[in-house]
């Protein structure tokens, strides 16, 4: 079977890649291969939070890397809405897209993240308001400046009118609708072997071969595994394991609500689900992924979840959700054709954002087989040395932050971090919840 263009993967990258690229030049011939039950999917146990300024921290705008990367962020925020509805035309199935998200602070850190997101949206000049619309009123960035506010710890929450959300398995249905009535050939099954010199792609349970044209590697967290197997150096990926769960019962909750990100993970989560509601999320770093969930997890979800809503008390869980953050070990994503071997275009290592940032990436992707100006620099490329993201300093101070006890001495737990780092002969800052696994 010959193809024009194959993908490996059917998440949401994939998936929004097909469909962009099927609809810009419907004469190729494409072909997407994906586990049919879309199996440890990151996308599939996502919030799908459109969330950038809510999920500001310390490292969001912490030099020029970071920078870029937040704002092809807020660049994809503005792409939603019509996405949303041209998917919805295109396939003949609901695509909800709403707006509105609130941050909740429920301990000292994430008072710190609250200060840092609140900087963020003045320095960036997007709109937020208090929750008691009467005391402050709609506030904007700018002419809040204006009255010379400073950054003292006392937003206990904010509301984030222009950040919102969408519902997995809406797009899901969506994108698998359209697929089915498209001309491109979808394939659920899992490749399992590259042939880069006679461009082919092997798969896993039916033994099918397929030749390609150009070849994308959109698998999640798994396309590490790929690149391993192909001899390709980039930065190393591992699997940032998520666990959330969906719960149906009577909410009244209309929008996002949600804590400042907390290490590696979203924070804690509740996202409406017409009718149910998604709560979330934890992470941790593994080499292999783990497909159940943690009850430690879904215990402290649950707990502290039913502090932000207590409706959650009178419901039924309908569904766990485990997922695969795909996580480079410099954090950052890895987008761009591949240099040593021709024709391969590798689209992963969002982390934490990869759904919101889905319209950008697939644009970028299609610039880069068509041959147009690609939106993501160069800086992503993935056959890169391990960018420097954070500086040794704040990423041992970060680590030491989380793991003191709770009298424990800052000091003391940053010598035992710096340690660390001497032992592995770490040069650069690494996010605390990698340094384990380095
Ligand atoms: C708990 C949790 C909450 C999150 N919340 C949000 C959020 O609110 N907003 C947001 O923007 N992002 C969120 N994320 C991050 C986001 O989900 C990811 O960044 C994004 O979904 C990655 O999409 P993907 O298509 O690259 O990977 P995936 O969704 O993981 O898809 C990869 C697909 O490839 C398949 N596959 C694996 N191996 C192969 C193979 N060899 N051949 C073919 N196919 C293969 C997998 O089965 C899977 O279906 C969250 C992630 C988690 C885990």
């Amino acid at each position: 079977m010959n193809y024009d263009v194959v993908i490996v993967g059917n998440g949401i990258l994939g998936c929004a890649i097909a469909y962009l690229l099927s609809q810009e030049v419907p004469e190729l011939k494409i072909a997407i291969i994906g586990d049919p039950k879309r199996e440890g999917s990151a996308s599939m146990a996502a919030g799908a939070m459109l969330n950038v300024f809510s999920e500001v921290d310390e490292n969001t705008l912490c030099n020029d890397i970071a920078k870029e990367r937040f704002v092809y962020a807020i660049q994809s925020t503005s792409l939603w809405k019509e996405w949303a509805i041209r998917l919805a035309k295109d396939s003949g199935m609901p695509v909800d897209y709403k707006l509105g998200t609130k941050i909740v602070v429920r301990n000292d850190s994430d008072q710190e993240k609250m200060d840092l997101i609140v900087k963020a949206l003045n320095e960036f000049n997007e709109p937020y308001t208090y929750p008691n619309p009467g005391s402050l009123g709609m506030t904007h960035a700018v002419s809040f400046n204006g009255l010379e506010y400073n950054h003292t710890p006392q937003h206990k929450e904010i509301t984030i009118p222009g950040e919102g959300w969408v519902i997995p398995s809406q797009l899901f249905a969506a994108f698998d609708k359209y697929l089915h009535k498209s001309s491109v050939h979808t394939e659920g099954d899992k490749v399992s072997i590259i042939n880069t010199e006679e461009k082919t792609v092997f798969t896993q349970n039916y033994q099918k071969t397929f030749t390609y044209g150009k070849l994308i590697l959109a698998a999640g967290a798994y396309t590490g595994e790929l690149l391993k197997n192909l001899g390709v150096e980039t930065p190393r990926m591992f699997y940032g394991v998520g666990n959330a769960f969906v719960a149906h019962g009577n909410f009244k909750q209309e929008q996002v609500v949600r804590t400042p990100v907390r290490t590696g993970t979203c924070g804690i989560v509740l996202v409406p689900q017409n009718g149910h509601m998604y709560v979330g999320a934890s992470s941790w770093v593994t080499k292999n992924p783990e497909y159940y969930p943690r009850f430690s997890s879904i215990y402290n979800i649950s707990q502290e979840a039913l502090l932000m809503n207590s409706d959650l008390l009178e419901s039924k869980i309908s569904k766990f959700l485990v997922g695969h953050r795909p996580i480079t070990e410099d954090g950052m994503p890895l987008i761009g054709e591949l240099d040593s071997i021709e024709d391969i275009y590798v689209v992963t290592g969002t982390r934490r954002d990869g759904l919101h940032m889905s319209p950008l990436l697939a644009k970028d992707t299609i610039n880069r087989l068509l041959g147009y100006s690609p939106i993501v620099s160069e800086t992503f490329a993935p056959e890169r040395a391990p960018l420097k993201t954070l500086s040794l300093m704040s990423a041992i101070k970060q680590t030491a932050k989380i793991r003191r006890s709770p009298f424990g001495m800052l000091e003391k737990e940053m010598e035992a971090v710096e340690k660390i780092y001497e032992d592995k002969k770490l040069d650069r800052g690494v996010l605390p919840e990698l340094l384990d696994i380095i």
